[in-house]
Order: structure tokens, then sequence, then C-alpha cells
């Protein structure tokens, strides 16, 4: 906006104060949960947990024995069988950096580059993401991946697709990574290199053999619709170690809320994964939810899709917004929204109006018979269906 109405002397980012706000957020969680643990009357352990039995459990010293057990240990980074991968920093680890270094280097663009590399390049950091496959954000409309690649790189960060890593090692002028970049070989040079190169669930050390129970190392215990594992029905699962629906945050809630309705008065619910939304926080943000174009057309579905770009609407102009679409696909025949893919300032917020769409099978009618307040980016969803 500068030039255009706002001045400000200089705007940066402070990563050591930015890192000391997010801690008032993040250090106080584990001891209220627990706190509110013990108030509803459950019990904590802490230690790495693993089966010992069907339905018993191993916390250091303490054997704990259940009639049912919920499996919830999450995920971690996969492990990347390159020489020097021990050189790599976690995401977790990314997130408690108490400053940020000259050059950073992700391995995968996946949503968690895209969104570390957004914020370290505007903190000034030389950002390069190395991505193996032909384009990132596999998850997310092509189309709109494009315009942000485009995005990002306006910010300076070296995208770099058909790029394979193949070797991390340390030097003295930083860690050099030997990749394959288009068949040819390169190298490039960073103080530090972050595991950006998707999750898996993180069931190795739970000993699952020992209670019978099966499992897929990619996407996590097999569960049935109930999400109780298919080889012992004492176990249920739920999160991103349930191979069950997407890795995220709120379904491994909802998945949680189910296991516990089902535990508690036998099998009674299924999930239902309709219509989830995911965004990739960048700036501007990118939002899905529902089926993306290639999974309706794979389904033989017969559907409309509308695609736009939005940077010379109202909604993008007034920010100086120039990087702003959606894909928005309307089934024929019952107008049904089956998938939203949108580009654009609060596209985290309005992508929620379409899950609740996608969820209910509301018809493209219905988001055109509401009423949005004005001037908001939600008003837009009229033009978009
Ligand atoms: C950098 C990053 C950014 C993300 N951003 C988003 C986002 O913006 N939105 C979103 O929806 N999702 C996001 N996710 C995904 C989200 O964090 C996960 O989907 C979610 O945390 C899964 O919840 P969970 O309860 O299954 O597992 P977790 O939250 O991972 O919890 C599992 C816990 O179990 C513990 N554990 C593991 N093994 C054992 C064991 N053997 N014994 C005892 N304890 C064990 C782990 O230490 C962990 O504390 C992000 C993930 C990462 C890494």
């Amino acid at each position: 906006m500068h030039g255009y109405g706002v001045r400000a002397d200089q705007v940066r980012i402070d990563w050591s104060e930015l890192m000391r706000f997010k801690r008032t957020f993040t250090e106080p969680v584990p001891k209220e949960t627990e706190a509110s643990m013990a108030k509803a009357g459950i019990a904590t352990f802490h230690g790495g947990a693993r089966f010992v039995g069907r339905t018993a459990v191993q916390v250091g010293d303490d054997v704990l024995e259940g009639r049912h057990v919920a499996v919830a240990a999450g995920a971690r980074p996969a492990d990347l069988k390159i020489p020097g991968a021990e050189l790599l920093t976690t995401s977790d680890r990314f997130l408690e950096l108490d400053s940020l270094p000259e050059r950073i280097l992700f391995v995968g663009g996946g949503y968690i580059s895209f969104e570390f590399a957004h914020v370290a390049a505007r903190a000034g950091t030389r950002v390069t993401i190395l991505h193996r496959g032909e384009r990132p954000l596999h998850r997310f409309d092509p189309d709109l991946v494009g315009r942000l690649m485009g995005r990002t790189r306006e910010l300076d960060v070296d995208v770099q697709v058909r790029a394979e890593v193949m070797s991390i090692s340390s030097g003295s002028a930083g860690l050099r990574v030997h990749a394959v970049v288009n068949g040819e070989e390169r190298e490039f040079v960073a103080d530090l290199v972050v595991h950006g190169a998707g999750r898996v669930p993180e069931i190795g050390d739970l000993h699952l053999t020992e209670a019978g129970i099966e499992w897929d190392a990619r996407r996590g215990i097999k569960v049935n619709e109930y999400l109780q594992s298919i080889s012992n029905p004492a176990v249920y699962a739920a999160g991103d170690a349930a191979a069950s629906g997407p890795p995220l945050t709120p379904v491994a809630v909802y998945e949680g809320k189910i296991v516990a309705q089902n535990l508690l008065r036998g099998n009674q619910l299924k999930p239902n994964y309709q219509g989830v939304p995911t965004v990739v926080f960048s700036i501007p943000p990118l939002a899905s939810a529902g089926l993306l174009e290639h999974e309706a057309r794979e389904l033989g579905l017969h559907f409309q899709t509308n695609i736009q770009d939005t940077s010379s609407w109202y909604s993008s102009r007034r920010i100086r917004e120039e990087c702003s679409g959606f894909k928005v696909l309307v089934e024929e025949g019952t107008e049904r929204i089956l998938g939203a893919h949108l580009l654009g300032q609060e596209a985290g917020e309005i992508i929620n109006l379409f899950a609740l769409a996608i969820r209910r099978g509301l018809p493209r009618s219905d988001l055109l018979d509401t009423i949005y307040s004005y001037p908001t980016n939600a008003s837009d969803i009229r033009y978009m269906v």
C-alpha cells in the first residue's frame, strides 16, 4: 500500500521478538492441558509408550492394562534416506529458533515449507525450496499453486521443481546440499536445511505387533469405519497415527471425539470427511475444500469448472493484492458444489463457507440466495458459483 495511502518508515519482522510472543501461546499449553485432564479424573503418565500385550501398554516402569487402548501418537518427519540426513532441521526445531540465519533451504515443497518460506523471506532470509516433483503443494489446485509459486518467486524465494536432494554435507561455507535439478547436478549452500519432505505416522516405537495391530508405515494404523483397529478390536486410533482422514488438527480432534464415543457406547459413529478444508498460510493464503478437478474427473462426475483470476476485483485491488483467483466445481444437474479452491486475502476464512456447502450438499442456488455482508471477500462467493 506504500504510495497508495499508507506510509511507514520501516516495517520488518523481528524474529526473536516474534518467537517470544509465540511462546506466550505455546508454553502454557502442556501444563494447562494436564491440569484439565486431572480435573476430569484422567491420570497422566510421561514417557514413550509401547505395547506389551493386546491391551497392555508400558510407560517407563508402569504397565497399564485397559479394556481398550486408543492410539493418538501423531506424526513425525519421514526418514530421508540420503547421506547427511542427520543435518536436517525439523519443523519443530525451526519453530524454536531464536534467530534466523542468512540462508535457509527447504527440502520438499509442501505447505510447511511454503509457510515457513514466506515468513523467513519476509524476515530477510535468502530462501530456497527444492521440490522433487513437477509441482509443489500437490493437495491444492495446480492452477492456483502455479500462481502462488509465481508470487513466492517474486519474494525472491528460489523455488526449484524436479529437484531431488541427493546428499547434505557440512563445509566451511555452510551446509552443502547436493541435488539433481532437471537432470543436472547442482550444489546449493545454506546455513540451515529444513525438512519439509513429508510426515509419516509416529508408530515405529509403539511395538504394534505385540498387540496384533496392523499398520501401513506411510498411512498409519489400519482402522475400520469406526476407527477401530482391523486386527485388534480392543484398539482404536485417531489423528495422524490412524490410516483415516487427512492429517490436520481439526480432523484429529473430530476423530478423537468419535473414538471416545465409540469406546464408551459401542461402535456407533463413523467419520465423514466430506469438505474438510485445508489452507496454506502464505501471503496470500491458498485454500481448498472438497474435490480437486482431476479427482472429480476420475470419479466420472459431470461438472462445470468456474475459474477466474480475481486480481482486478475490488476485493483484491483495494488492498493491492495482485495474486488472487479461484476455481469452483459445480456438479451438473444437482448443482452441488463439489470442490472449491481459493487464492487470495481471506481465503482461509471463506473456504469455511464452501466447506459447509460441500458437507451439507447445498446447491449453488443456496449460495446465490445468501445475502453476504458487503464489502467483504465472502460477498464475492456469488460470482464464484
Ligand atoms: C509445522 C506444522 C504445521 C502444521 N500446520 C497445521 C495447520 O495449520 N492446520 C492444521 O490443521 N494442521 C496443521 N499441522 C498438522 C497437525 O499438527 C496434525 O495434523 C495434528 O497435530 C495431529 O494431531 P494428533 O493428535 O494426531 O497428533 P499430535 O498433535 O502430533 O500429538 C501426538 C502426541 O503423541 C506423542 N507421542 C508419539 N508417540 C508416542 C509414544 N510412543 N508414547 C507417548 N507419546 C507419544 C507425540 O510426542 C505428540 O505429543 C501442522 C503440522 C506441522 C508439523
